[in-house]
C-alpha cells in the first residue's frame, strides 16, 4: 500500500463562510481529511510528515478567481499575463483557483475557442483552472454547442452587450442564448453596457477633440450600465433563464440587480476591486497615466463606492473576483496615445483580491466569514465547484491559505509577481498578508517563498450553479 502524505497545520483561527473555529487540520494527499478542536484528543494525535505553525494566524480556503483573462487578445495586443505568470502571481495572492474565459471568435466553433485555451493554459499552471465560454457569434450551430459543453464541465457562458463588431450580441441572439441555457444548465454572463450608444458618444467625444483617458469613463455613462443590466434581466426573465452579470460597477446597475433579487429572481452580481478602491479620479490622473486605469465597465465617480459595499452586505453582490487582465503601460496601454479608444481594456489585480478585500476586514466594511464568502465559497457555489473548493472541510480539496491577519504591507510594481509594469493600487498599505499557500495537499507558497511548479494546476470540470433552486 502506497503512503499518503501527511500535513497538519495547527495552531490557527479556521475561517469559512460559515464558522470560525480555533481547529486544526490534517491533510492526506490532496484533500483535507479532517478538522479538530485545538488540543484535542483528535488533534494531538495525528501524526505527519509536515507541521505547519498557523498559532496567531488565520487559516482559509484558497481564493477562487472566478473572471480572469490570461493572454486575452483585445485591440491587437495580448493581456501580458500568461496563464504561467498569472497563476504563480493568483498563488502569491492566495488564490488557488482561476475560471478564465475562452474566446470564440466569429464564424468559428466553440470547440475551437475552448480548444485554443485549453493549448494555452495546458501544462503552464501553478494553481488549479477552469474555463467559461465567451460566446462571439450565436448561431445554430453554436447553440448546439453549448450544450455538450455543459455536459463535459464548462457550464457558463459569457455574452456582450458591448463591443459592436467584436464580442457584441443583439437582443435577438442574447434571447436565444439565454433560452438554451435555460434547457441546458448554462448560466450567461452578461457585460452589461449598451455598446450602440456607447460607440456614438465615443465618437462625439474624439470628434471634439476629447481624447485623454478620462473620456473613456465620460463616455461610458452609468445609465448605459444601468439600461443594459435592465434589459439583460427582463430578457433572462423572459428566456427563464439564470443571470450573471459581470464587474459591475454604477449604482443604477446595482439597483436593477436589487430590485430582481427583491422579486426572488435568479439574478446575481459580480463587482471587483478596483471599482471598491479606485475612482474615476484615477481615470483623470494627468500625463497619460489615466490609461492605467481604463477597463470597462469604468471606474466611476467616487460616490458609487457606497452602494457596491453596501450590496456586497445585502448579497445584492454576491461575488468579488478581479476581472485580471493586464496590459503594460509602457507599449501596450500606450496604444492609446491620443485616442483614449484605443487603449486596452484592463487591469490587473489577481494578487491583490484576498488582500483588498481583507483591508476592507480592516476597515470594518466587512465581516471576516463574509470575506471568505465573497472570495472562496460564493464563486465556487456560483459555477460549480464547491464544496471541493472554496471551503475547508473532510474530503474538500486541500486548498489552504495559512493568512496573517496583522502583517503590514505596500502594494507596489516593484514587489508584485504579475507580469506587468505597474501596480493599480501602487503605494496603498494594507495590513495582512499571505504567508502560505497549499494546492490540492501542494505548498506552493511556503513561508512568503514560491515552490509552485507550472503544471501542477489541473483543469477543474464544474457543474452547474448551485444558487438555482433545486440544485
Ligand atoms: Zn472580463
Amino acid at each position: 500500500m502506497s503512503r499518503t502524505a501527511r500535513t497538519v497545520i495547527r495552531g490557527g483561527l479556521v475561517i469559512t463562510a460559515a464558522d470560525e473555529v480555533h481547529a486544526d487540520i490534517l491533510i492526506e494527499g490532496p484533500r483535507i481529511a479532517a478538522l479538530a478542536a485545538h488540543g484535542s484528543q483528535a488533534a494531538a494525535g495525528w501524526s505527519a510528515d509536515r507541521t505547519i505553525d498557523a498559532t496567531g494566524k488565520y487559516v482559509v480556503p484558497g481564493g477562487v478567481d472566478a473572471h480572469t483573462h490570461m493572454e486575452m487578445p483585445f485591440g491587437g495586443t495580448f493581456a501580458s499575463d500568461s496563464f504561467a505568470t498569472g497563476t504563480r502571481a493568483a498563488a502569491w495572492g492566495g488564490t488557488t483557483t482561476i475560471i478564465d474565459f475562452a474566446v470564440q471568435s466569429v464564424g468559428h466553433s466553440l470547440r475551437e475557442g475552448l480548444d485554443a485555451w485549453h493549448a494555452k493554459a495546458d501544462a503552464q499552471c501553478a494553481i488549479d483552472y477552469g474555463f467559461h465560454m465567451i460566446l462571439a457569434d450565436v448561431n445554430e450551430h453554436t447553440l448546439k454547442e453549448m450544450d455538450l459543453l455543459v455536459e463535459e464541465g464548462c457550464t457558463s457562458f459569457k455574452l456582450f452587450m458591448a463591443y459592436p463588431g467584436v464580442f457584441y450580441s443583439d437582443d435577438g441572439k442574447i434571447l436565444r442564448a439565454m433560452q438554451r441555457a435555460s434547457g441546458n444548465g448554462g448560466l450567461i454572463m452578461m457585460h452589461a453596457e449598451n455598446g450602440i450608444a456607447i460607440d456614438v458618444l465615443v465618437e462625439q467625444a474624439l470628434a471634439a477633440g476629447h481624447t485623454d483617458p478620462r473620456y473613456h469613463g465620460e463616455v461610458r455613462r452609468a445609465l448605459l450600465e444601468a439600461e443594459a443590466t435592465h434589459r439583460a434581466i427582463q430578457l433572462a426573465r423572459v428566456a427563464g433563464a439564470p443571470l450573471y452579470v459581470v464587474h459591475v460597477s454604477a449604482a443604477e446597475a446595482v439597483a436593477e440587480l436589487a430590485h430582481a433579487r427583491d422579486l426572488g429572481l435568479d439574478v446575481f452580481g459580480e463587482t471587483c476591486p478596483q471599482y471598491l478602491f479606485l475612482s474615476a479620479d484615477d481615470l483623470a490622473r494627468p500625463d497619460f497615466e489615466g490609461a492605467k486605469y481604463v477597463c470597462s465597465t469604468p471606474l466611476r465617480p467616487v460616490e458609487h463606492q457606497a452602494a457596491l459595499w453596501r450590496a456586497l452586505r445585502t448579497d445584492d453582490l454576491s461575488v468579488v473576483s478581479t476581472d485580471h487582465c493586464p496590459f503594460c503601460f509602457y507599449g501596450q496601454k500606450e496604444l492609446g496615445r491620443g485616442d483614449f479608444s484605443r487603449i486596452p481594456n484592463g487591469l490587473p489585480g489577481v494578487e491583490n483580491r484576498m488582500d483588498l478585500l481583507h483591508q476592507a476586514v480592516v476597515e470594518g466594511k466587512l465581516t471576516r466569514r463574509r470575506w471568505i464568502e465573497l472570495a472562496c465559497a460564493a464563486p465556487a457555489r456560483m459555477f460549480g465547484l464547491y464544496p471541493r473548493k472554496g471551503t475547508l472541510a473532510p474530503g474538500a480539496d486541500a486548498d489552504v491559505v495559512v493568512y496573517d491577519p496583522h502583517a503590514e504591507q505596500v502594494i507596489s510594481a516593484e514587489s508584485h509577481h504579475m507580469n506587468v509594469d505597474y501596480s493599480a493600487y501602487e503605494g496603498k498599505r494594507v495590513t495582512g498578508r499571505v504567508e502560505t499557500v497549499l494546492s490540492r495537499g501542494e505548498l506552493v507558497i511556503d513561508a512568503r517563498s514560491y515552490v509552485g511548479r507550472a503544471g501542477h494546476g489541473q483543469y477543474q470540470p464544474r457543474g452547474i450553479c448551485q444558487y438555482l433552486t433545486g440544485h
